[in-house]
């Protein structure tokens, strides 16, 4: 079959939900990526930041193949090697104490608020204008789009009230005595890659611990390395409640998490949630990997010397086009002074494949192993382009 008759497909048989990319991906190796009729992409996308060591890497392709070859499946009714080594291994380089493993981000967000109002008592969650939390039905509460609620308002749960961005007097005044807890995006990703005042996180953990309030950061994307720390809330120095993930946690397979601190922890007892997948062996395995490579291929300090030179480079582009640069890490986006979807074509034609988001914001989050070199390769391929 070839490309056109594979998206027929699509068009027949699939519930209409994605604008999709016109190619269809075969394999890759780490940034590069080969679609069936043999063309050869650098992956500025990553599956929108998730293969965190590219593709291939030997390492989670080892550790998948051996574990799948003991046990893939086993329900959370029972205990498994790889998830308590994993939780171990994962509290102690954070400032949390337990852990909730959960399959994708919008689940993880789901738990982290039903813990959070469990803790409280209460029942109003704030949120920011612009943010991406998940699409079922209370995470779409709290993600800050209109026109995401719009066709579900008969359904949406009251007490999700979303504010601007980057801006502590909106908190304040959206806080009332209800309130159980604030939920943000440590940079926004979805919203444009939006990186908030230096001061923006640490005031609403102040006024989360004078409020009694809950203060969860959803690093579905920004963590794993991201944006150059193994968490981006570590790069304002702030302690939150309790922390949400996925996307890069596992380099590709599916699986999502909450940590949390002992006290808020606390008010969950058995019964209160559950997960049919969450931890499972198989994903666990894959998630031990990812972090273990991250700490021996000393990838951090990659996506900093990496993501710096972008960042700069970038910047050094004199283009009309550009309004601005801006980012963190490997997480990194242009806006541009008109939309950006047909530039999206524009590199993928040329070899590249990039994100819009935000209507105008070119976004690249590439594997957090990419080089230097493929950045000047990238970067002089965007200055013909724009
Ligand atoms: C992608 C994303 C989610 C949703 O994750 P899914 O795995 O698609 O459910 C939640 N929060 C943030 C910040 C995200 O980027």
């Amino acid at each position: 079959m070839n490309t056109q008759e594979f998206i027929k497909i699509e068009d027949d048989y699939f519930i209409n939900t994605f604008t999709r990319q016109p190619i269809v991906l075969d394999h890759g190796e780490g940034v590069k990526v080969t679609d069936i009729d043999g063309n050869e992409y650098l992956d500025m996308f990553a599956g929108i930041a998730v293969n965190a060591l590219g593709h291939n890497h030997p390492a989670l392709v080892k550790a998948i193949q051996d574990q799948a070859e003991k046990l893939i499946h086993i329900s959370s009714i029972y205990y498994n090697e790889p998830a308590l080594i994993y939780a171990k291994k994962l509290v102690e380089k954070t400032s949390f104490d337990r852990i909730f493993y959960a399959n994708s981000g919008a689940e993880a967000n789901e738990g982290a608020i039903k813990l959070a109002v469990k803790y409280t008592g209460k029942s109003e969650v704030i949120s920011t204008v612009e943010s991406f939390h998940g699409r079922t039905i209370m995470t779409l509460a709290a993600t800050g789009h209109e026109h995401y609620h719009e066709p579900f308002k008969a359904i949406l749960p009251e007490g999700f009230i979303n504010v601007p961005y980057n801006d502590i007097d909106a908190i304040k005044e959206a806080i009332t005595e209800n309130t159980a807890a604030i939920i943000v995006e440590p940079i926004q990703g979805e919203g444009g890659v939006n990186v908030p005042d230096n001061d923006y996180l640490k005031q609403i953990e102040e006024l989360c611990h004078e409020n009694n309030i809950v203060f969860i950061v959803d690093e579905v994307q920004t963590g794993f390395g991201r944006c150059g720390t193994l968490f981006a809330h570590e790069l304002f120095d702030v302690k939150p409640d309790i922390m949400t993930m996925a996307k890069g946690i596992g380099g590709g397979v599916p699986m999502g998490g909450i940590l949390a601190t002992e006290k808020v922890a606390s008010a969950f007892v058995p019964g209160d949630h559950g997960t049919t997948f969450g931890g499972g062996p198989l994903v666990c395995a894959a998630a031990n990997a990812v972090l273990d490579t991250l700490d021996e291929e000393n990838i951090l300090d990659n996506v900093n010397e990496v993501g710096d030179y972008f960042i700069e480079e970038l910047k050094k582009l004199d283009k009309e086009i550009i309004a601005d640069v801006r980012g963190k890490g490997l997480m990194v986006g242009i806006e541009l002074t008109e939309p950006g979807a047909e530039y999206v074509d524009k590199f993928r034609e040329a070899g590249f494949l990039i994100n819009c988001t935000a209507g105008n914001v070119l976004r690249f989050v590439p594997p957090l192993i990419i080089t230097k070199d493929d950045i000047d390769e990238f970067v002089k391929a965007l200055d013909e382009i724009l």
